[in-house]
């Protein structure tokens, strides 16, 4: 089947790309893809399971046994463990924020997940937002953006969504790792959203496009 056209946005946590990421979809009638939903998906079923997830090969284990899915429903993919569709308190929930880092940077998680990411191109065109969208999963991809904001921009918006995750250790997880790590991917539109209502983001984006 034909791949289609996928934006990309990257960005630190709590950067705010998952807003603007949702209503550019919107507007380009293209499905919203979260893909650290999948991660955090993967990580709640890895915790359910009981392991330590500083056990790299504990965790590798676990994943590999998880039946993970994306199905699409009204615009943007949901994230499904072993049939079951988890909801927001489940993915944000504390153990979750925790320990999400720990899992997304083993390697054999990765590869799943991207192969998953690549194959929902198929589906339709997708705006496609994560931390290494535009670097790994999607890099020929001409449309892609970085969305990035202060650290203390991105701690307030967490705690304002009633999250307690230490927004700054998860961002050195994500940019040290081994395994694609969070870079600016090259040829990426910088958006620094410290600053910008949501209106003034989505429209930087979307003024860019073709
Ligand atoms: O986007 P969100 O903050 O919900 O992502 C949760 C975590 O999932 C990130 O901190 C990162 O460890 C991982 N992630 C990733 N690659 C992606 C998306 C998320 O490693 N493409």
């Amino acid at each position: 089947m034909q791949a289609h056209p996928v934006i990309t946005i990257d960005g630190p946590a709590a950067s705010g790309k998952s807003s603007v990421a949702r209503l550019v979809a919107g507007r380009r009638g293209a499905i919203y893809v979260n893909t650290g939903n999948m991660y955090r998906a993967m990580t709640w079923a890895v915790l359910q399971s009981g392991v330590d997830a500083t056990d790299a090969e504990a965790v590798r284990a676990a994943a590999a046994a998880v039946i993970l899915d994306s199905p699409v429903a009204e615009g943007r993919t949901q994230v499904s463990v072993n049939g079951r569709v988890l909801g927001d308190d489940e993915l944000n929930s504390d153990p979750v924020n925790k320990a999400v880092s720990l899992v997304a940077r083993v390697p054999e998680v990765r590869e799943r997940l991207v192969a998953a990411q690549r194959a929902l191109a198929c589906l339709g065109p997708l705006v496609m937002e994560g931390r290494d969208i535009g670097s790994v999963v999607f890099p020929d991809s001409p449309l892609k953006f970085y969305i990035d904001a202060s650290e203390e921009v991105r701690a307030a918006r967490r705690r304002a969504q009633g999250h307690t995750d230490q927004v700054a250790e998860r961002d050195r997880l994500d940019s040290t790792r081994k395994t694609s790590p969070l870079v600016v991917p090259q040829g990426a539109v910088v958006i620094d959203n410290s600053r910008l209502t949501l209106d003034q983001a989505v429209e930087a984006v979307l003024s860019r496009l073709p």
